[in-house]
């Protein structure tokens, strides 16, 4: 291990624990305007993007996350049109959403140039096809800014952002829910990276707690990816029809037939239907979050 750099992930260092990667070569690393960003190419994983000293992508594993925060949604609602992303800067989802030929206009409100800049270089799996395509309008801009004021309007709204620290936090507010609410369409679902259940409980409750002040249904999903270190990975679900998550497998699998079967590595209509059996830990968390709403105001505090 002499001389090779050890870069460590120190999102949970307050858990007293961390997840070092063994940098083969360090590609890039910079301080940007918003945040500290470093690509390295390591033996196992490929290429991995962290931010702020959190993992964001990885060439071996993204797959996962990218598939299970994006065919979810657009497959449960059944017809989305306008489709809105808050960050995927590395255009991982936004790679997945074009897929889909229902989607007429995709918007993309990234806060950093730089990781879509260099995702160009970096991830042109990504970026190659996404850039290629019409339907794609990238928004250098804050996404709290953006859904605050926009007259677009939204079928699916998936806001793939950092954690709840720097330019990520807003994402996590009251404000930022109810101003997604303003700019959904009715029947319009919202999806979020939530967090890991097991290290992060109060980044999934809290939003859970928002969100149910908005919508009829506040609830999350789950899957498993490697480098989201801790377990199960949660991604909040928000919408008004509490049917969308209750779709049988046969109807899901006819809904990805219209729309082309195009390949997946993870997802399947089985592991969508699965993924919302949640482990009863995070099952009695969330109902314990949405059962909070109703009894004390002061629970809602601001992450
Ligand atoms: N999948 C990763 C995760 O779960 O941690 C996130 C990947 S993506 C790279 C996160 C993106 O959110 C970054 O490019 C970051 O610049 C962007 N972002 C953070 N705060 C933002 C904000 N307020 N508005 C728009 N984009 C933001």
């Amino acid at each position: 291990m002499a001389g090779k750099r050890q870069i460590p992930e120190t999102l949970f260092d307050d858990l007293g624990f961390r997840m070092t990667y063994e940098a083969k070569r360090v590609l890039y690393e910079a301080q940007t305007e918003h945040q500290h960003l470093v690509l390295f190419e390591h033996s196992f994983f490929g290429k991995i993007l962290m931010l702020d000293g959190a993992t964001q992508v990885t060439t071996a594993d993204e797959f996962v996350y990218h598939e299970m925060m994006t065919h979810v949604p657009i497959l449960a609602h059944g017809n989305a049109r306008e489709v809105l992303i808050v960050g995927g800067g590395d255009c991982g989802i936004a790679e997945e959403v074009l897929k889909h030929n229902s989607v007429k206009r995709l918007t993309q409100v990234e806060i950093d140039a730089s990781v879509v800049e260099f995702s160009k270089e970096h991830f042109p799996e990504f970026t190659k096809p996404v850039l290629a395509d019409k339907r794609f309008d990238l928004i250098i801009a804050d996404g709290m800014k953006y859904v605050a004021k926009t007259d677009r309007r939204f079928d699916v709204i998936i806001v793939d952002s950092t954690d709840p620290h720097g330019p990520g936090k807003v994402l996590f507010s009251q404000k930022f829910f109810a101003a997604c609410r303003r700019c959904m369409t009715t029947g319009a679902v919202m999806v979020t990276q939530n967090g890991v259940p097991m290290f992060q409980p109060g980044e999934l409750t809290s939003a859970v707690v928002k969100r149910r002040k908005l919508f009829a249904d506040s609830y999350c999903y789950i899957a498993a990816i490697p480098t989201y270190v801790g377990g199960h990975m949660a991604m909040g679900w928000a919408t008004d029809d509490a049917r969308m998550r209750q779709i049988s497998v046969k109807s899901i699998a006819e809904r990805y037939r219209k729309a082309g079967r195009f390949p997946t590595k993870y997802w399947t209509p089985e592991v969508h239907v699965a993924a919302f059996a949640l482990p009863r830990f995070i099952a009695e968390s969330v109902a314990k979050a949405t059962r909070r709403r109703i009894r004390s105001p002061a629970a809602v505090r601001e992450v």
